[in-house]
């Protein structure tokens, strides 16, 4: 069974329950905003779906409400951070107005971004940057329970790592590749289990490194696994190329930033943690920027001229998907599933809200 809500409706919902949980208003309203903004997207793994969890992880001490980065290093045009655990909606918004003022003013920007709570949707923050007509870059790493197996490992060794690439397009929508290295992000199995749904061959293995199509076996502990805490684990995307980059997330987002890096059996804590390295470019200042403006509209054009393969309506390229969702869901609303509605409002009760 499900629901569906407006926007507004769960951002107010949100935005009780944040700041219940000991969050000033105007921080409750960035959560609320970015979770909210993840849905209309098209990305319910990144939406009000994860606010159990961080309301969890307040209660746990292993998110800091009302923290703002602090500054580990200033170099001109190499900025390190450190998020103290704040929330990611907070952190990462500041880190990325600071890596945009310094990439404006030099041409170019290195930011990391180590510490910060769950930094949501990745693509919120090329948005950002993009907005300012910067090319943003982003390598992230995920300190949590480990979820993905190696590419021929029988076991979860490290996170979901998003990669994602902002790129402004002259007079066009921007380009906005923005995915997890895992095929798909862990929060779609917690969606995918508390729908009963199964999901397609080759995303996941069970506690004993066999195949399965059950999302459960990374939600919830699996029976008969030694110590009853075993979990399955998701595979990576393109086989070992996913897996290199993942790999590489790990060390530039976590190694890179000081954030750190997993190498840990995963264990209850409800906090999860990113480390976040952030290249922004501005191609005002490449001394290429006619030919990039007119190459790179010239080079989308043609890949969506193409011919498409029979049963699909259009060639589309990153950022199209989440514009198209949120365009009709500001008008149709949200649907949540009742289990997920249900742990939203039970978080609520947790902090008396
Ligand atoms: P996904 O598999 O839906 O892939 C999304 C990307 O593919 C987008 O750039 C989208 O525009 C593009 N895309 C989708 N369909 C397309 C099509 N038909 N043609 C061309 N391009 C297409 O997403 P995912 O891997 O499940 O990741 C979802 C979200 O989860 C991302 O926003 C990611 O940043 C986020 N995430 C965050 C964390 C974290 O710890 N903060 C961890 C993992 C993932």
């Amino acid at each position: 069974m499900s629901q569906t809500f407006q926007a507004a409706e769960l951002r107010s919902k949100v935005v009780k329950i944040v700041m219940a949980a000991g969050s000033a208003e105007a921080e409750a309203h960035k959560v609320a905003n970015n979770l909210v903004m993840a849905n209309l997207c098209g990305h319910d793994s990144h939406g009000v779906g994860m606010l159990p969890r961080y309301i969890d992880a307040v209660l746990e001490g292993g998110l800091q409400p009302n923290t703002g980065v602090k500054t580990v290093l200033d170099g001109g045009a190499i900025l390190s951070l450190d998020g103290q655990a704040g929330y990611g909606q907070v952190v990462g918004e500041q880190a990325m107005q600071m890596g945009i003022e310094r990439a404006l003013e030099q041409g170019t920007c290195i930011m990391g971004l180590g510490n910060a709570h769950h930094l949501g949707r990745i693509g919120h923050w090329a948005e950002m940057a993009v907005a300012q007509g910067l090319v943003s870059i982003h390598f992230v790493n995920v300190l949590s329970r480990p979820v993905v197996a190696p590419f021929g490992g029988a076991d979860g060794r490290f996170g979901t790592n998003p990669c994602c690439i902002g790129i402004p397009l002259k007079g066009r929508d921007p380009y906005i590749l923005d995915f997890a290295t895992s095929r798909v992000a862990q929060g779609k199995m917690r969606v995918a289990y508390n729908e009963g749904r199964q999901m397609a061959p080759g995303y996941l293995i069970d506690q004993h490194g066999h195949p399965t199509t059950d999302p459960g076996v990374v939600v919830v502990p699996q029976k008969g696994s030694p110590g009853g805490n075993m979990f399955g684990a998701m595979l990576t995307f393109g086989e070992h190329k996913g897996f290199g980059l993942a790999v590489a997330c790990e060390l530039l987002g976590g190694a890179l930033t000081g954030g750190g890096t997993m190498h840990r059996p995963g264990d209850a804590r409800r906090a999860v943690l990113n480390g976040m390295l952030t290249i922004l470019i501005d191609p005002k200042r490449m001394g290429t920027q006619a030919a990039f403006e007119s190459e790179a509209v010239a080079f989308i054009d043609w890949v969506r001229q193409g011919p498409v393969a029979p049963g699909v309506d259009a060639v589309l390229t990153a950022g199209e998907p989440e514009r198209a969702a949120r365009r009709e869901r500001e008008i149709e609303g949200i649907v949540l599933d009742d289990q997920t509605w249900g742990e939203i409002e039970q978080a609520g009760v947790k902090v008396g809200a």
